[in-house]
């Protein structure tokens, strides 16, 4: 069993990234917008302008207080695109509920859309032509490629559809040959369905849900998930301890996929940037 040490192989990414980014003639610029207060969101800010000044990346926070209008929001991130220093623009999320996050996200213009959300850059990755690639699913299939795990021909089963994990790793995944199935809360026979995985990606924020019976002896195991268990502890999808001795790979929660979110937005910020500076 190998467990896949996702804090290491993202430090290796951040590395080269900072080498890559020194050799660059301009210091890219990634846009935060966060709108409103929220104690997780102030945190993830932080962090994300805290690695990307330890790559070499200018990060800038755009504040707005929850009592804008979505045209003042908008009228901002109309000027973010046309800044040439700005090669990456995100808007944390969640937003107030007053506004329309998706609204929100499609002014951001596509080779600016570092987190690939928008309709163009998903669209972009179903037609096998990827731009910019949602971090988490990049990280993924990062992760599986350095460990060497054959995707080719591989039955990949994805729980959870979202827009952020779910389905663009399904693209992604499609895009490498995996032969995938996509399962969700409707999904009947779900247990079925996952024990027949070669590469299983669970991502439903469930604490560990997932245990042996869901998994077939020797699977690769991907744990998105992101949760606190009983005692408060930070835990996966998946049932680490009852699930181990069965599968042949297995990412950790935490030091699994989580830091390479982070890792493969900052690379979406350097390949924006890069393309701007030429
Ligand atoms: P989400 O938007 O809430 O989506 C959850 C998905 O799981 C939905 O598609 C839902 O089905 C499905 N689901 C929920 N319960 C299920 C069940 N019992 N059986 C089968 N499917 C079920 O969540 P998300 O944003 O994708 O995040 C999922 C987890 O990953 C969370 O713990 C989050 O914190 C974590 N996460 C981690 C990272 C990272 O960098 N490590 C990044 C993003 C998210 P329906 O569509 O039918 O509702």
């Amino acid at each position: 069993m190998n467990i896949i040490n996702g804090k290491q192989i993202a430090k290796e990414i951040r590395e080269n990234l900072q080498k890559e980014i020194a050799n660059l003639n301009i210091i890219p610029g990634l846009a935060i917008v966060l709108i409103g207060n929220n104690e997780a969101s102030e945190i993830y800010v932080r962090n994300k302008l805290k690695a990307c000044e330890e790559v070499g990346i200018k990060g800038e926070l755009y504040r707005f207080k929850g009592t804008e209008t979505e045209e003042e929001i908008i009228l901002s991130l109309k000027k973010l695109n046309e800044d040439p220093h700005i090669n990456g623009i995100i808007i944390q999320s969640p937003v107030p509920a007053k506004y329309n996050e998706e609204y929100l996200n499609s002014f951001i213009s596509p080779n600016k859309d570092i987190d690939g959300f928008g309709i163009y850059n998903m669209g972009m990755l179903a037609s096998n032509t990827p731009n910019l690639v949602a971090a988490t699913p990049a990280g993924i299939i990062k992760l599986l490629e350095h460990e060497n795990i054959p995707i080719a021909g591989k039955h990949a089963v994805i729980i959870g559809r979202s827009k952020i994990v779910g389905r663009p790793l399904a693209l992604a995944l499609l895009n490498k040959d995996a032969t995938v199935t996509i399962c969700h809360s409707k999904t009947k026979n779900l247990q079925e369905i996952t024990s027949k995985a070669d590469i299983l990606i669970v991502a439903i924020g469930k604490a560990k849900y997932i245990t042996q019976d869901y998994i077939k002896d020797g699977a690769v195991i991907i744990d998105v998930g992101m949760n606190r268990d009983s005692n408060n502890k930070l835990c996966g999808d998946v049932d680490y301890d009852n699930v181990v001795d069965k599968v042949s790979y297995i990412t950790p929660v935490p030091g699994g996929v989580g830091p390479m979110t982070i890792a493969m937005l900052l690379n979406n910020v350097y390949e924006s940037a890069k393309k701007g500076a030429k």
